[in-house]
């Protein structure tokens, strides 16, 4: 866990985030920016800046990650559909380097994306 990392600050409770869904190891809450009427990011609780840097020994952690999200998307009623993405690095537009997933819904998303 590092202070400069805006997502390590929300899953410890020292910057505001309107959670949606917590266990012990993952965390999700809305998007300050949403791009879909429904947008919410599933960040694992420990710090891994990037996809690119997950070890063999987060391979669990990314399952969960991604099993959260079909169980909110479940939750929400997205039954006509989501996106769920992993934005990685500089060329895959990646900002905040804490992974996270995006779990878009509620409109149409179109392929490939830009
Ligand atoms: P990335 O570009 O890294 O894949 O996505 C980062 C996402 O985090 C963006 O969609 C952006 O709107 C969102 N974001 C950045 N800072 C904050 C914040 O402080 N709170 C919340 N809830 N979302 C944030
Ligand atoms: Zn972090």
């Amino acid at each position: 866990m590092t202070n400069s990392c805006i997502f390590c600050r929300i899953v410890e409770g020292s910057l505001p985030a309107t959670f949606v869904y917590q266990d012990e190891s993952v965390v999700a809450f809305e998007d300050r920016n949403p791009q879909a009427p429904t947008h919410i990011l599933v960040v694992p609780r420990l710090h891994v800046a990037t996809l690119a840097d997950a070890t063999a020994s987060h391979e669990p952690l990314l399952g969960r990650i991604l099993f959260a999200a079909a169980r909110i998307a479940r939750e929400r009623g997205l039954a006509s559909g989501y996106r769920a993405v992993i934005n990685n690095g500089e060329w895959g537009g990646q900002t905040v380097f804490h992974v996270h997933l995006h779990l878009m819904g509620g409109r149409q998303f179109h392929w490939p994306p830009g």
